[in-house]
């Protein structure tokens, strides 16, 4: 049976397991990502443990997720969510210590790829994963392939513009998609919306009210929350159906974050994408909830990078 270790590096926190090739989480652990000073300590932390737990000498190969992680280049290129500024070789470091292949990746393509090899995605050849978090992330799968792009940051489906001159983004620019469809999307509509529904809400009596606290009301009929999910359902439908028109994929995979709910959101997704569709493609696409474990998602995601690579070569058969 072969192992890989997959870490996932967040600004907060980074998580790290070891998974086997059916994706079965051995181990998963976490530490504080602002407890380690440097990447150097990552490494000596990562390494300790994977020696301590008899994994060391077994691993195929380490795979890691991080914002900003370009896997043509092997580092985290000016990660603004991480204390570990400037570009950070990490792919050599971890090379430097471990003698099995070392892969970084963004943490939508890791995503796609465990979708791909442990989740809903298992038979589809051209898919694509859409991570709901503090932004909005891309995996996108062609011909069974994962799309890269020529500088190896392809993805970046969070950053179309939907609205004219709207919501101002992180990129500097206005009316992106991830301005309306993410957890933080979701909480500048609570005070952008304007609805006879807001004034008997129960949103507005709570002090910083979450993405899920919208969601959790929506789910109770509060009729403000629900204006809220369709409307952020209404911008994703239509964004996807756009995509859609261009790339012809057989599913998208809601993952993470708004996608929690079960099939509450995806389903109010999928009516507004199909109601946006051009007709050649109509009916034709599904919009699925990942299935993938929140909890280990993150790890089977990462070091199903490194079961993707030998996947290919058809050195594992799933
Ligand atoms: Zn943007």
């Amino acid at each position: 049976m072969k192992i890989a270790l997959g870490i996932d590096i967040g600004g907060t926190k980074t998580a790290y397991g070891f998974v086997d090739e059916k994706g079965n989480v051995l181990l998963e652990k976490s530490v504080f990502t602002t407890s380690l000073s440097t990447p150097l300590d990552l490494v000596q932390l990562i390494k300790s443990e994977a020696v301590n737990f008899g994994y060391f000498d077994e691993l195929v190969g380490v795979g890691i997720g991080a914002p900003n992680g370009n896997q043509f280049t092997g580092s985290i290129d000016f990660a603004p969510n991480l204390h570990w500024k400037g570009q950070i070789p990490l792919v050599q470091l971890f090379k430097n210590e471990f003698t099995c292949i070392v892969l970084l990746t963004n943490d939508a393509n890791a995503a796609a790829i465990g979708e791909k090899l442990f989740g809903v995605a298992k038979d589809f050849t051209d898919f694509v994963e859409i991570t709901l978090g503090t932004g909005l992330g891309s995996g996108i799968f062609v011909q069974n392939e994962l799309l890269l792009g020529k500088h190896g940051i392809a993805g970046e489906y969070g950053h179309i513009r939907m609205i004219p001159n709207g919501r101002v983004c992180g990129c500097g620019r206005k009316g992106c998609l991830e301005t309306y469809a993410s957890s933080t999307g979701v909480v500048r509509s609570i005070s952008e919306l304007q609805s006879d529904n807001k004034k008997i809400s129960k949103l507005i009596w709570l002090e910083n009210p979450t993405a899920k606290d919208v969601f959790d009301l929506a789910l109770n009929n509060d009729l403000f929350a629900i204006e809220i999910v369709d409307f952020t359902a209404k911008i994703l439908g239509s964004a996807l159906a756009d995509y859609t028109a261009f790339s012809d994929p057989e599913a998208f995979v809601l993952f993470g974050g708004l996608s929690k709910n079960g099939d509450f959101f995806t389903k109010k997704v999928e009516e507004e994408m199909n109601k946006n569709m051009l007709n050649i493609y109509q009916n034709k696409v599904k919009v699925l909830t990942s299935s993938l474990n929140d909890l280990n998602a993150a790890i089977l995601g990462t070091s199903a990078t490194i079961f993707w690579e030998f996947f290919k070569e058809k050195k594992i058969i799933q």
